[in-house]
């Protein structure tokens, strides 16, 4: 049955809220089944929102799609999706909305400027930030689609690029609990593991702790290899053992850092692609926030940050997060 979107935006102010002289009452978004009608939203249009887009349109939904880069949106216009001028125009058109922008400052101006998602957002819309930021900024933005009486959820990702193209993404959800069954059914097109982290911040919390011991492990894995390959060690070698030994962790066994030692990833390719430096240095800031802000001990976490914000300095700042490889091996022999 055909089902516009002002037909479907009147009906959810007319179902879902309840108001009273003081208060609005929200219902569950999770209680409506989206028409596939409803264009789904999505701004950012990049090396991770790219591909989750695409995978949204292999999947069958209609898109109307925003970036900065006109580039970036001209690709996904190839693949069928509505290209729009500003993330208002995106707010006006779908009940479901995407972002996937580099860092809390892109978000909150993505929502909260002139020409601002909120600005035009519907009442009952599903808001999704797969954005990694500031857990502080994700509650802020919550707050202000209650207002307009949206559902914000963070739902930052885990994978990288490959797992972005392959739909194979964990999302760490924060949030309503009752929100959490329709953001899964959307998530689920791009993701194979949707998981409830608690509520609003949640998901960006555990995204947060988890890069800090990722760039951890990677400064480990790099420094281990060049040490290795120093002592004359063949670098495929010296991987495959560590990968059946107690060394073994992602780094070394799927993204291994040095070129050459696996295909696909993006240290075979001239470290392009992937998870750039400058926004590992960004979520390793934000793990120093919260540490200070938590008073907790993250000695490695602070070593890193330190390292890749030197890195960041270099012209390693818009390749692959691996690239600390490169940046150890150059250091005097
Ligand atoms: P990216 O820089 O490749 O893409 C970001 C996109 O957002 C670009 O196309 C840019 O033009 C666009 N953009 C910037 N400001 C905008 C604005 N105001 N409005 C609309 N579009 C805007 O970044 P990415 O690698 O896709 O990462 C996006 C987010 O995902 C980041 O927060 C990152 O930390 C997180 N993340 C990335 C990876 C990865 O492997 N790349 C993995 C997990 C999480």
């Amino acid at each position: 049955m055909a089902f516009s979107v002002s037909r479907l935006a009147s009906r959810l102010s007319a179902s879902r809220y309840v108001s009273s002289v003081h208060s609005v009452r929200r219902l569950s978004v999770s209680q409506h089944h989206w028409s596939r009608q409803a264009k789904v939203g999505f701004i950012g249009l990049g090396n991770m929102g790219g591909p989750m887009a695409t995978n949204l349109i292999q999947k069958g939904h209609s898109l109307v799609v925003y970036d900065v880069s006109s580039d970036a949106a001209a690709r996904l216009e190839d693949e069928g999706a509505c290209v729009v001028g500003t993330p208002a125009e995106v707010a006006s058109q779908a009940d479901r909305i995407i972002t996937m922008l580099p860092n809390s400052q892109h978000v909150r101006s993505c929502y909260t400027g002139e020409h601002g998602v909120f600005q035009a957002v519907q009442a009952g819309t599903l808001i999704l930030d797969s954005s990694t930021i500031d857990p502080t900024v994700s509650k802020e933005m919550a707050a202000l689609a209650t207002k307009k009486g949206a559902v914000f959820m963070d739902a930052p990702v885990s994978g990288g690029v490959n797992a972005a193209k392959g739909a194979t993404l964990t999302f760490m959800v924060g949030g309503e609990q009752q929100e959490f069954e329709a953001a899964k059914e959307l998530l689920s097109a791009m993701g194979k593991n949707i998981v409830y982290c608690g509520g609003v911040g949640n998901g960006q919390a555990v995204k947060i702790c988890n890069n800090m011991l990722l760039a951890i492990t990677m400064i480990g894995t790099a420094e281990t290899m060049n040490l290795g390959m120093r002592l004359g060690l063949e670098p495929k070698l010296m991987a495959s053992i560590i990968n059946t030994a107690s060394g073994r962790c992602w780094s070394s066994d799927t993204y291994n850092p040095v070129p050459g030692v696996m295909p696909n990833v993006p240290s075979s390719n001239n470290y392009q692609g992937g998870f750039g430096t400058a926004l590992m240095t960004k979520d390793l800031g934000l793990a120093q926030d919260a540490a200070t802000a938590t008073k907790s001990p993250t000695p490695l976490g602070s070593l890193s940050h330190q390292i890749y914000r030197i890195m960041s300095n270099s012209d390693l700042a818009e390749k692959d997060f691996s690239s600390i490889f490169q940046f150890l091996q150059e250091q005097e022999e």
